[in-house]
């Protein structure tokens, strides 16, 4: 699946596509050689004028429309993801406001041409001219807060990272710098495709690997599962919110070394919180780091996660120790679900 946004065109702001449609008028205007009496002539030149301007508006409103994804055709990752970036109320009433601008214009650019058709007076022809101008302007102007809203929203979209809704995907989850983005290029490390953009302004980062010919995702989004849940305003949890549309499995990294910064108290504080708040997916969790941490703190994580029932791997991201096994692992868990999608897509097993 390619970034839905991918498309938008740049939006102009209002000054500009007023600026754009008038130019465009004159310059037909001046292009044109009308023939006849001066009355008909009159009436050729400045119907020309209004029917340039409404085209060149109307086509720019709806090129932005025809090529940005409506709200509600948007799979829940990236609907979920639009809030977090630009709120998708704000976003579909800039939409709206377009559509009725486009269809405001036509609507004035019929009467005007028809008043002047029925005009006998080359002034009157012409105020009539400058006042659809005038109305055709104000129209822009009105919807002028909608379009740069839509141009800065265009500006954010347009670099969202390729992610793939269709492969299974693994979220990494811990403390800063207990050795996340070092755990994703060791996972990723046959295909490094990492992206970046500002997702609670912080970037998010995607690679993908590739295992008995499956591809799976990974992906860390720093500064949204490395923190208490108080601590969270509501764009976060939005996100959040968009990670479990997308996640299939979580990955929590333990740092007993404890050189990230955070004692393994906090540590243990938070893996309670992002394990509940995750309580419907399956965990893996790491000790990373082991080749410089204590062995007693390493021993006081692991009571702690067996008190949990949980089994965690002893890894060392920097070299790559331990990566093996928990790919192993990954798989045992993402397989059942792949072979059932194989199997529906091309009626075959996996290991047939
Ligand atoms: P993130 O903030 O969680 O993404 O953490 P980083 O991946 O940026 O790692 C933070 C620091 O820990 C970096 O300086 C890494 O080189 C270091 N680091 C990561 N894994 C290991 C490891 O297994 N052993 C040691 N000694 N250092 C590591």
């Amino acid at each position: 699946m390619k970034n839905p946004f991918e498309k938008m065109p740049t939006v102009l702001f209002a000054d500009e596509l007023i600026d754009k449609a008038f130019r465009r008028a004159e310059k037909a205007a001046s292009a044109a050689t009308p023939r006849g009496k001066p009355l008909y002539k009159a009436r050729e030149r400045e119907e020309l004028r209004i029917r340039t301007v409404s085209q060149v508006l109307r086509d720019n409103l709806k090129k932005i429309l025809d090529r940005t994804p409506g709200v509600s055709t948007l799979p829940p990752f990236y609907r979920e993801l639009l809030d977090t970036l630009v709120d998708r109320n704000t976003f579909h009433r800039s939409l709206a406001s377009i559509n009725w601008a486009i269809k405001t214009l036509k609507t004035l650019e019929d009467r005007y041409v028809e008043k002047i058709r029925y005009s006998r007076d080359t002034n009157e022809i012409s105020k009539l001219r400058r006042q659809f101008y005038g109305r055709a302007a104000s129209i822009i102007k009105d919807i002028g807060d909608n379009l740069e809203y839509l141009n800065k929203a265009r500006n954010v979209l347009k670099d969202l990272p390729v992610i793939d809704l269709n492969l299974p995907t693994i979220v990494i989850a811990g403390h800063p710098n207990v050795g996340k983005s070092t755990l994703l290029r060791q996972l990723t490390n046959a295909k490094p495709e990492v992206a970046s953009y500002p997702f609670t302004t912080k970037g998010i980062n995607v690679g993908q690997f590739e295992e008995h010919w499956l591809k799976y995702q990974v992906i860390d989004t720093p500064g949204l599962l490395d923190r208490p849940l108080s601590e969270r305003n509501e764009i976060e949890r939005q996100a959040i919110l968009a990670l479990k549309h997308l996640g299939k499995v979580i990955i929590y990294i333990f740092d007993p070394s404890e050189y990230c910064g955070y004692p393994v108290g906090d540590q243990m504080h938070l893996f309670k919180e992002i394990y509940e708040e995750f309580r419907e997916f399956p965990f893996i969790v790491v000790l990373n780091k082991t080749d410089i941490a204590d062995e007693e703190k390493i021993q006081k994580v692991e009571s702690f996660l067996r008190g949990m029932r949980i089994e965690p791997i002893r890894i060392i991201a920097k070299e790559g120790e331990g990566i093996e096994e928990l790919k192993k692992r990954l798989i045992e868990i993402i397989k059942p679900e792949m072979e059932a999608i194989v199997l529906r897509n091309t009626g075959r097993s996996l290991d047939g």
